[in-house]
């Protein structure tokens, strides 16, 4: 095997992804909470909570929106053109959270700090948790 082929990591590396939507003011977060019903109206993704506060490597309030592989080329778009003026982080879930997170993030909007030297660079000690829908949508994208 020649260097170059084994630095290439196939896609199926991706086991689901985040996003998350962030939010600095009290205008920001009403906006975060109508993009936020408009999600959950029309995929089928699991919403985290609300955090109001800077959680893990999060340096803004926000909330993730954890969905399957499937879902991305659908949602993805319709963040693109429907976040509100919102930064929104999409970073996949490998083995490798640190990665995910600093290496391997799409940003729309402002690209915002985080703290990634915090997060583990190998699966064993941060498991994956399988992605468990809570969204019950009506309307299509
Ligand atoms: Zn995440």
């Amino acid at each position: 095997m020649n260097p170059t082929s084994a630095a290439v990591a196939p896609i199926s590396n991706i086991h689901s992804y985040h996003s998350h939507i962030y939010f600095n003011d009290a205008a920001q977060r009403e906006r975060a909470a109508i993009l936020r019903d408009q999600v959950a109206e029309r995929f089928t993704v699991q919403l985290g909570r609300w955090r109001e506060t800077p959680v893990g490597p999060h340096t803004s309030p926000m909330y993730q929106i954890a969905f399957d592989i499937a879902l991305f080329p659908a949602l993805v778009p319709w963040l693109m053109l429907n976040r509100q003026d919102l930064a929104v982080l999409v970073h996949p879930n490998t083995d490798n959270p640190r990665r995910d997170h600093a290496t391997h993030a799409l940003w729309m909007g402002q690209v915002l700090p985080l703290h990634t030297a915090m997060l583990s660079e190998s699966i064993t000690d941060d498991p994956l948790r399988p992605i468990e829908p809570n969204t019950t949508p009506g309307i299509a994208a």
